[in-house]
């Protein structure tokens, strides 16, 4: 062994206790850390020829790097969707590391971890009221969860003409309905060799909605004459958190053949409230749904899941078979995920969410919901009594969609919000909406409070102050 190893291995005790200690300082500093920084580093550090050890490497990596660290874990990183880590969910996720299995076959040689990972994907379908007829596991996150569930209906659709797209590759026009996806469903397309333009958009309701038309998607089903179709429906959209309407789509299940795939990566724990559960009412007649931990579930990136109706598993197999594993099996037997997923090696993804699960049970995550959606209704009435903001949509979950009053200030918008981003205390995300330039504000932080609210309404008005707007 190295000698810079083997003073490594007999120090590993000093080495966790200073680790653990930093992370315990971050921590409990995480308010008082600035949501953004300006500061950058000049990335061609050269590398050394002779080891520094661990806590010489611990020293650079606290001058040189840790202060660039952003509080993007902490209460007012409204940005994007950003979830934080909440204690369990860190122990979980430590130990994940520790323990560094290799989750894949359910009867391996030694070693439960993909037993582990089934009784996570269990607790999760019960904290989601979702039925067992569905399957699950985990991936880095919900892109690669879309891209899990589109490339096994991408298989669905090639069967329907008695094809293998998996094995053959793509031989016809793939037909993919959809009205707002996220932009990783698309990217997915693309991915999976559909093609990021080979969508049709669907109309969206009349009336500041986000959510699908049912009557233009039937107008568009009814012109494809009878041929299958696969269709990407939104639980939360990014901008103002809509909903398709489940119930409707299950009915159209009952006259039409499609693939119904749900990406619900952060509206889905709408289903934890009695409060929002009626946004995801029917989705439980979906093919495939999307869910990320590392949002709403507050587990440390990258965490997220798919689920796909269990009697699509041989369609799974098809897609995701790793064919050098002869040795496996039937793989339908012999589960192992490496068989219905894109990667082969993969850590115990799960263990930061059983962990979670359990620490803090159904009613903590339903308190961690109402109490986002509580929030962003809070920001959303202190933004509409104050004279410079206005809404740009309503309230529905935990998104606030805003923008500077009047379309005279579209062109301040820009400038306002890097302001105040730079400013350290908040950060929020632009989009565009309607035609108009906006900011976003996603609440889904376990550690956000109404001080903070109160904060960040103060650094607003300082901002349009400074800035003269
Ligand atoms: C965040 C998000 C994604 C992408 O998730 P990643 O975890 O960043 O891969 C997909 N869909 C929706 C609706 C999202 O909010």
């Amino acid at each position: 062994m190295n000698s810079v190893l083997q003073h490594d291995l007999h120090d590993l005790e000093n080495i966790l206790n200073q680790a653990k200690q930093q992370g315990i300082d971050f921590l409990n500093n995480l308010e008082h850390i600035p949501t953004s920084n300006k500061n950058t580093i000049d990335p061609t550090r050269h590398l050394n020829e002779l080891g520094l050890g661990s806590l010489a490497t611990l020293k650079e990596f606290n001058e040189r790097l840790a202060p660039l660290m952003v509080a993007s874990p902490g209460p007012r990183y409204l940005g994007f969707v950003t979830g934080g880590s909440t204690p369990a969910s860190i122990v979980g996720d430590w130990l994940a590391t520790i323990y560094d299995q290799n989750t894949q076959a359910v009867k391996a040689q030694g070693g439960t971890s993909a037993l582990i990972e089934f009784e996570t994907i269990h607790l999760l379908l019960q904290l989601l009221d979702l039925p067992n007829t569905f399957l699950g596991g985990f991936v880095t996150g919900a892109t690669m969860s879309n891209f899990t569930c589109l490339g096994v209906a991408r298989q669905w659709f090639g069967v329907q003409s008695g094809k293998d797209f998996a094995k053959n590759g793509i031989s016809e026009t793939i037909n993919i309905l959809t009205s707002t996806p996220h932009s990783s469903s698309v990217k997915t397309l693309s991915m999976l060799g559909i093609g990021s333009n080979n969508y049709t958009t669907i109309k969206t309701i009349e009336g500041n909605r986000e959510a699908i038309d049912i009557d233009d998607l039937e107008k568009s089903i009814q012109s494809l004459n009878g041929k299958p179709f696969i269709l990407i429906s939104s639980a939360g959209t990014v901008n103002t958190a809509d909903f398709d309407d489940f119930k409707a789509i299950s009915r159209l299940r009952e006259k039409y053949n499609f693939w119904w795939h749900i990406d619900a990566a952060f509206g889905g724990f709408a289903a934890v409230s009695e409060k929002f559960k009626h946004l995801v009412e029917g989705w439980e007649g979906a093919d495939s749904i999307t869910i990320d931990c590392h949002k709403w579930l507050n587990v440390p990136y990258e965490s997220a899941f798919y689920l796909i109706k269990e009697k699509h598993m041989s369609l799974q197999v098809e897609t995701f078979q790793n064919s050098n594993a002869p040795y496996l099996g039937n793989p339908l037997e012999n589960f192992n995920y490496l068989n219905v997923l894109p990667e082969n090696s993969r850590r115990l993804r799960a263990l930061p969410v059983w962990f979670s699960l359990l620490a803090y049970g159904k009613e903590g995550f339903q308190d961690i919901v109402e109490n986002s959606t509580a929030l962003a209704l809070h920001f959303a009435n202190a933004i509409i009594e104050n004279d410079n903001f206005e809404l740009l949509a309503p309230i529905r979950l935990n998104n606030v969609c805003f923008t500077l009053k009047g379309d005279h200030n579209q062109e301040n918008v820009s400038q306002f919000l890097t302001h105040l981003n730079d400013r350290g205390k908040v950060f929020m995300t632009p989009t565009v909406y309607e035609g108009r330039k906006g900011i976003r504000a996603s609440f889904v932080n376990w550690r956000t409070t109404e001080n903070d609210i109160k904060i960040i309404i103060e650094e607003m008005k300082e901002s349009i102050l400074v800035l003269e707007i």
